[in-house]
């Protein structure tokens, strides 16, 4: 196994302006993982789901080269819900309904087979359950990517801080850049972080693109401008799919290499935002990724003086 990935499987029911989902397949391990298999397809993802999560969203899942054997299915209880609802300005959305469920007491078990990996994507849950999976590993992968939100920031400080100690890549927003270090000024903020023990940061700033901050180094992708943003659900998790994604594939951790990876996260989060929960992330091909890739390149490509 190339890549190991954790995080949510999820139902998820999703209202925006322009419709409303009943529950459909959700979680962030859901998007990191199908963002994630048009790179690599040797990629295992480790989850827990209840007796009612529909062996058609497993296939979904199998269909795309995903290893679901670490899945754990629990008897008698229920999958993970969430509900958002987002208005009028799609950068903001009111959580409705989170049930825990089977997420409650989640203790990730690492499947054999995927002790051995080279990269490691640990999606946004809570700190104990990121640091389960880092302990059951056979070697410490060539790169640690891990992402995070406010909740974890605040609830959990001391875990998190000692997760992201053994972490490669942080993949975070603006505001909890500015949370995690004591600077309201993004460039400064990133530069503390690192201080902490990771290598590199890479900041998600929605619409806006991203940042990725080295040592001594810092590269700025665009978001691809779109008309209409239609569900922008899972657009960080799909992001951060395409980004570890591209790196198990090139199996590479260089700077010059994740710049690249940040491009082609944005790629994928570009085309997620475009249908409603996973619709457009599960039905992409290659060519429609090199395809938007290059525009991505001719959005900022210019002359030297
Ligand atoms: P994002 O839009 O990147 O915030 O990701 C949305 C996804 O995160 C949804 O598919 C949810 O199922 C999932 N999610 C929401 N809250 C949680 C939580 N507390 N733990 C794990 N996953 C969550």
């Amino acid at each position: 196994m190339n890549l190991i990935i954790l995080g949510s499987v999820a139902f998820d029911a999703i209202e925006t302006p322009y419709g409303k989902t009943d529950k459909i397949i959700g979680g962030a391990g859901s998007y990191i993982s199908l963002a994630a298999s048009y790179l690599t397809d040797s990629l295992g993802l480790v989850s827990v789901v209840g007796e009612d999560f529909p062996e058609e969203y497993l296939n979904l899942l199998k269909s795309k080269k995903i290893d679901i054997e670490g899945i754990e299915i629990k008897e008698n209880q229920k999958t993970f819900f969430w509900s958002g609802k987002y208005h009028s300005n799609m950068n903001k959305r009111d959580t409705l309904i989170t049930e825990l469920n089977v997420l409650a007491d989640f203790k990730p078990k690492v499947p054999d087979a995927y002790k051995d990996a080279d990269f490691l994507m640990l999606g946004n849950l809570c700190p104990d359950m990121q640091m389960m999976v880092l302990e059951q590993l056979n070697k410490r992968p060539k790169m640690i990517a891990l992402d995070t939100m406010n909740f974890w920031i605040d609830q959990n400080p001391d875990k998190l801080k000692e997760v992201i100690k053994k972490t490669d890549l942080l993949i975070i927003n603006d505001e909890e850049v500015k949370l995690l270090s004591n600077s309201d000024n993004l460039v400064k903020g990133a530069k503390e972080i690192l201080k902490q023990g990771v290598k590199y940061i890479v900041v998600k700033k929605g619409e806006h693109g991203a940042l990725l901050f080295g040592e001594d180094q810092i590269f700025s992708a665009p978001a691809l401008p779109l008309e209409s943003v239609f569900d922008p659900t899972g657009a960080g998790d799909t992001f951060a799919g395409g980004l570890i994604g591209y790196l198990a594939s090139q199996n590479d951790t260089s700077f010059e290499t994740i710049k690249t990876a940040v491009v082609v996260g944005s790629v994928l989060a570009s085309f997620n935002v475009e249908k409603f929960g996973t619709e457009k992330i599960a039905n992409l091909n290659s060519d429609m990724i090199k395809e938007r890739f290059n525009k991505f390149v001719s959005l900022t490509s210019f002359a030297t003086l």
